[in-house]
């Protein structure tokens, strides 16, 4: 399983498929962490709001391996703790409950813009990473006008950008800004959380079939293809195999642009600037 590793503009990498534990007790996070770790996954993506960082902690601290450092965890600042003080003290909790000196990435989960304390949330992520207690610093549903703002404020480009994207919800105008910035684009519910509407279209089915690969390795595919980073979810042992067989599936030009038409611009999520 070859992932690839993406540069960010901090000089850093980050792999480009990982495993995503919304949506998982802490059971399930625990297990579904040793078996991406065994599958070859090397990113776990949780949130202090998925209440399972302790569980990927734990998940780590077991895990069998030749190098301490080499999986790459990311966590996210909760909507709650939006402030300067208040999320540097939100980060020390997260970090005591993964169980880890120094975290690779943290976001800022929402930009809530009605709270609006994003910028000042922004500057104290910067002092962690000027600290050394994170290597990379980054956002998570923010619109092009609140990246402009953040950037126009402090100076400070996040390294990345994670936001909901699947071949139904291509956020082109946003990726647009990204590439004008230089910030990653990380997609979350990549697979349309799973939903047969992606699965079963018969354009994902006809290039999995031509390929003899699954449907969803064809949309993971894609995202790769895309140079998208992407975090699919699955407590389902077959399935995290399954996924990360993504990046052995390869496209050629008229089926890039067969995926790339299926763009409708319809989210699953809600909208950033709705979400206090
Ligand atoms: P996904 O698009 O990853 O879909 C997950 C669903 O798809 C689950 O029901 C899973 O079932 C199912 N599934 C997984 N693999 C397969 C497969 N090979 N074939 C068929 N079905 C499959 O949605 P998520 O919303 O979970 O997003 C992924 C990650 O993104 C999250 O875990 C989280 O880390 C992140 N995220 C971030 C958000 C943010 O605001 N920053 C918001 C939402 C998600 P099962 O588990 O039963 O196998």
């Amino acid at each position: 399983m070859n992932v690839r590793a993406v540069p960010l503009n901090d000089g850093r990498t980050i792999p480009q498929l990982g495993l995503g534990v919304f949506q998982m007790s802490e059971q399930q996070a625990e297990a579904a962490v040793l078996a991406a770790y065994e599958a070859g996954y090397r990113l776990v993506d949780t949130a202090a709001g998925y209440q399972n960082e302790a569980a990927v902690g734990r998940a780590i601290a077991r895990l069998d391996r030749p190098e301490h450092d080499d999986v790459y965890v990311t966590t996210k600042l909760a909507n709650g703790d939006h402030g300067y003080d208040e999320a540097l003290a939100a980060f020390d909790v997260s970090m005591g409950k993964l169980g880890l000196d120094t975290l690779d990435l943290y976001l800022v989960h929402w930009p809530c813009p009605r709270t609006n304390r994003y910028v000042e949330t922004w500057r104290a992520l910067v002092r962690l990473r000027e600290e050394g207690r994170v290597r990379s610093i980054g956002v998570s549903n923010f619109e092009p006008h609140h990246l402009r703002r953040i950037v126009d404020e402090t100076g400070v480009v996040p390294a990345v950008n994670q936001v909901e994207l699947s071949p139904f919800f291509q956020q082109r105008e946003l990726r647009a800004v990204h590439a004008e910035f230089g910030i990653a684009t990380e997609a979350w519910s990549p697979l349309g959380k799973g939903g047969v509407e992606l699965l079963g279209h018969p354009t994902v089915t006809g290039i999995a079939a031509a390929h003899h690969a699954t449907p969803a390795q064809v949309v993971l595919g894609w995202h790769l293809a895309s140079g998208i980073v992407t975090i699919p979810k699955s407590v389902t042992p077959s399935r995290i195999v399954e996924n990360i067989g993504a990046a052995d599936v390869t496209f050629d030009d008229a089926e890039l642009a067969a995926m790339t038409a299926l763009d409708r611009g319809a989210r699953l999520g809600p909208r950033p600037d709705d979400i206090e």
